[in-house]
């Protein structure tokens, strides 16, 4: 019998159900009644008009966080009642997969076939493992000098303010809130200005879960009002951010004043290092991947491609190939595998970055302009024979656009990965264990992948070396971020 394979549904543009900021439980208007818009970037039009909190409302929230965490229910909560509470939170999500898939794709633009395989189930999974620590978060008995019993407890931090980015909107409140709320923190979260609706969403269904009010407080806003309010604010303990380094440095300079716990995960140029003896076809699409994946919106892309000098040739004709083959389009369509670029500010910086390799002498192989004439889409971009000084090779482009760089051999190859500001991940590709481990060991990084890229699992601590982030996220490293140590010593005479 013939099996049918069925396409999967195109995809409709959800409903716009909450816009408002949420305080102490409650949905309100910003205090200066003022809203921004949202735009689709696949169609530059207007999705909706969002609430837009500032110093006030910051303000507000941060007092609802506090008294949610000194005196409510949550402060007396059994550590496992709050991992209860999250997996319901995660079965929900779950429940409202296409629904909450469908928001993410209309207001960043990423392909619903990525939002649908990616985003959520990773959101989903990283609820899970996190409420599973909520009862496992403890501290030790040490055997110090002398007739005293020393333990130590790790009590939940208090009151974290949470800045995230745009490029997986979910997948950041997701990895925010897991180790939070497992440590029994409140949060005031401001989601980024390009993509505040499914974290929205997100809170109403965490209401619906039955988180009491004030654990869970959004406040959507501008970074230099709402975000810099919440880092400046003296009730607020810590402050957990994702986005660009220079922006880190803005958090890190305002926060001194209070003194505040900083979390950092910031940017990167990752190595992509393709050696002769690798499987030459899985790195190709190793490589594709690990840059064009999330419109090459990723943190953690692949951006700087060393291949050996033997295989470059081949290297190059293959990748060139599938770069031009990718399906630029309607998001909303299951087909489509790359879609526009958040908004025309990285858009525009994008295209003048193109402009710069061209001027540096790289050597444009495939893409390098606008693609159609509405919404912020950019072609797949391939630049070949790039030099380590190109502005290409050094910046964060944040964009689809791959440098090609031809090497010799391992060490030249691991100098050359590690002559970067930044140390968020690299990955090589080859059959040699040894090559592989060498590299591992040798490259200043976060994340080192061998013969994959991208693979992400909630128990897997991700973050930066050097410029790329203080801190790790995921696994039991980032339960560390939302807890104090206290030692407590009893005299046994
Ligand atoms: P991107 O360029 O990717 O938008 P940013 O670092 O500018 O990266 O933004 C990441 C997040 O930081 C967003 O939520 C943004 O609003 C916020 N942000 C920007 N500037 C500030 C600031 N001065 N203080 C606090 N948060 C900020």
């Amino acid at each position: 019998m013939a099996t049918v394979t069925q396409k999967p549904k195109q995809a409709k543009a959800p409903n716009i159900r909450q816009t408002q900021l949420l305080i102490d439980g409650e949905w309100v208007d910003a205090v200066s009644g003022k809203t921004f818009a949202t735009i689709n970037p696949a169609t530059e039009e207007k999705i909706a008009d969002v609430a837009e909190g500032d110093k006030a409302d910051i303000d507000r929230a941060v007092k609802a966080a506090r008294k949610a965490f000194e005196t409510g229910p949550w402060s007396k909560m059994d550590a496992r009642d709050r991992g209860r509470l999250m997996n319901k939170l995660a079965d929900l999500v779950e429940a409202n997969l296409e629904e909450l898939a469908a928001l993410e794709t209309l207001d960043n633009g990423k392909p619903i076939s990525d939002s649908r395989a990616a985003d959520l189930p990773l959101v989903i999974d990283c609820l899970r493992y996190y409420a599973g620590w909520a009862d496992k978060i403890h501290g030790e008995t040490i055997p110090v000098r002398g007739n005293f019993f020393s333990y130590t407890l790790r009590e939940p931090l208090g009151v974290v303010g949470q800045i995230i980015p745009w490029n997986f909107p979910l997948l950041m409140v997701a990895w925010k809130w897991g180790p939070a709320l497992a440590a029994g923190c409140t949060i005031v979260m401001k989601p980024a200005e390009q993509t505040p609706l499914s974290c929205l969403r997100m809170a109403e269904l965490a209401m619906e879960a039955g988180f009491p009010p004030g654990v869970i407080n959004i406040v959507p806003g501008y970074g230099p009002t709402a975000g810099a309010a919440l880092v400046e604010h003296p009730d607020v303990d810590k402050i957990a951010f994702t986005g660009e380094h220079r922006t880190a440095q803005l958090i890190m300079t305002n926060a001194a004043q209070t003194l505040k716990r900083l979390t950092f995960e910031l940017g990167g140029k990752s190595p992509n290092v393709i050696f002769a003896d690798a499987d030459l076809d899985a790195a190709v699409a190793g490589a594709e991947f690990g840059l064009f994946f999330n419109q090459g919106q990723c943190c953690c892309a692949g951006s700087r491609v060393f291949v050996q000098q033997d295989v470059h040739e081949k290297f190059v004709e293959k990748l060139v190939s599938r770069a031009s083959n990718r399906k630029l389009g309607d998001p909303f369509d299951p087909e489509t595998t790359q879609g526009p670029q958040v908004d025309e500010a990285q858009f525009s910086k994008i295209l003048s970055y193109i402009e710069k390799g061209r001027q540096g002498g790289a050597e444009c192989l495939t893409g390098g302009e606008r693609f159609g004439d509405k919404g912020f889409y950019v072609q797949p971009t391939v630049f070949n024979n790039v030099t380590d000084d190109m502005e290409i090779a050094t910046d964060e482009i944040f964009g689809p656009v791959m440098s090609i760089l031809p090497f010799k051999d391992v060490d030249e190859v691991v100098e050359r990965s590690n002559k970067s500001m930044f140390g968020l991940a690299a990955a090589v590709w080859t059959r040699d264990v040894g090559k592989a481990h060498h590299f591992a060991k040798s490259v200043r990084a976060g994340t080192i992948w061998v013969n994959c890229y991208d693979v992400f699992d909630a128990a897997a601590p991700f973050g930066g070396f050097k410029m790329s982030g203080i801190g790790r996220e995921l696994g039991e490293a980032a339960l560390a971020n939302y807890t104090e140590l206290k030692t407590v010593t009893m005299s046994l005479d």
